[in-house]
């Protein structure tokens, strides 16, 4: 038998170390998983009480076109219903867009480090990836990725905040930049973590759906929503886009169970707003300290901060593990000498301050 040849080339998703095992490597107690900007203050109580009363029936498959949550979600956006396509988590919007629009010979415009698998799925359908380097500071170099788009470019990715820096696109330069990118390209939006963007740095990008065809962009329910474990998060693009994707969706590609949850979790904002109010006190002080050893980061809009470390990202990664804290090294992500840093609750963070504080000690005596 014989797979795609570029899949020799790739490996399979390679999750971290599983918490159990670290526990009894090190023999610790407890570990504080700050890895996959995971939502440490959980879900919305009222999905919690919601399923516990009532589960959907999983002897019946799921509405395929998720139309309750639908009407729901596009009251709140204020865009029509026809607008939006529902995916196991954005991955799978991601997927399904490279299925969508990539052939051989194609190629993608991203920039660098950025989500690894807008790559990842282009790749698999043949195309070429033109990696555009962020600037010093971290952000979408959007001058050079548009000299990077040719008449066989079919997506640009932009991710706004960019996972694993933090930054968000100005509104000026996406607006220049939309202004100016070819129609034939489509705009992929990500949005992973809109809910926890300052809405002073909110570029509301929905606003430029209006006069862009070729505008997607995605959200989901896996970070402030704290729904990760359910996989579903949604596109909302024009109607010929969505038409296009749906003839590659599967036909129940989202759960009863994910919809029914994303549903209620929608209508308790204020589970949001109190994730937004606490993420950003948590970064203020972290920001502070950092400031006070003298170690720099880029600037978030999110829910972790890139860290540069004065020494390798992976021996400090290695030191917080020993320690009981799991960051992501990043020489892992494409920025060697940094460590990725999801923010936890105040008093998980105030343990890693400390362990932090006595690396640092440590490497100033060397
Ligand atoms: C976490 C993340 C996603 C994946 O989200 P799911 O909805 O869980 O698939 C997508 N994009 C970015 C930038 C992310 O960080």
């Amino acid at each position: 038998m014989e797979a795609k040849s570029i899949l020799s080339k790739l490996i399979p998703y390679k999750q971290g170390k599983q918490t159990k095992e670290i526990q009894e490597e090190f023999g610790l107690n407890r570990i504080v998983k700050l890895a996959s900007n995971e939502n440490p203050y959980g879900y919305s109580d009222q999905v919690k009480k919601t399923l516990l009363q009532a589960l959907p029936d999983f002897n019946i498959y799921p509405d395929g076109y998720t139309a309750e949550l639908r009407t729901v979600l596009a009251q709140k956006l204020e865009v029509e219903e026809s607008r939006l396509v529902f995916g196991s988590g954005t991955e799978e919007i991601i997927q399904m867009l490279c299925r969508t629009y990539l052939v051989p010979g194609s190629n993608v415009v991203t920039p660098a480090p950025t989500f690894g698998q807008y790559k990842h799925y282009s790749l698999i359908e043949g195309a070429e990836v033109k990696e555009i380097e962020v600037t010093a500071d971290g952000y979408h170099d959007l001058d050079k990725m548009l000299d990077a788009i040719d008449e066989k470019t079919r997506i640009v990715w932009l991710c706004s905040p960019n996972n694993p820096i933090g930054t968000v696109i100005p509104k000026e330069s996406f607006e220049a930049f939309i202004n100016r990118c070819p129609k034939h390209v489509l705009v992929a939006f990500d949005e992973a973590y809109f809910e926890y963007v300052d809405p002073k740095a909110n570029i509301d990008v929905l606003s430029f759906l209006e006069n862009h065809n070729n505008l997607i962009v995605m959200r989901t329910f896996s970070k402030a929503y704290g729904l990760a474990g359910l996989r579903i998060g949604y596109g909302i693009a024009n109607r010929t886009i969505i038409e296009k994707v749906n003839v590659v969706r599967g036909p129940f590609n989202t759960t009863s169970i994910a919809q029914q949850a994303a549903l209620v979790a929608l209508t308790d904002q204020t589970f949001i707003k109190d994730t937004y109010e606490k993420n950003k006190a948590v970064k203020a002080t972290f920001e502070k300290f950092l400031k006070n050893i003298g170690w720099k980061y880029f600037h978030s809009e999110t829910n972790f901060i890139l860290v540069e470390t004065p020494i390798s990202g992976l021996d400090v990664f290695q030191y917080l593990l020993e320690r009981g804290f799991i960051v992501r090294p990043g020489e892992l992500l494409g920025m060697p000498n940094t460590i990725r840093v999801s923010l936890g609750t105040e008093e998980d963070m105030k343990e890693l301050q400390h362990v932090l504080l006595e690396l640092h000690n440590e490497a100033i005596e060397k």
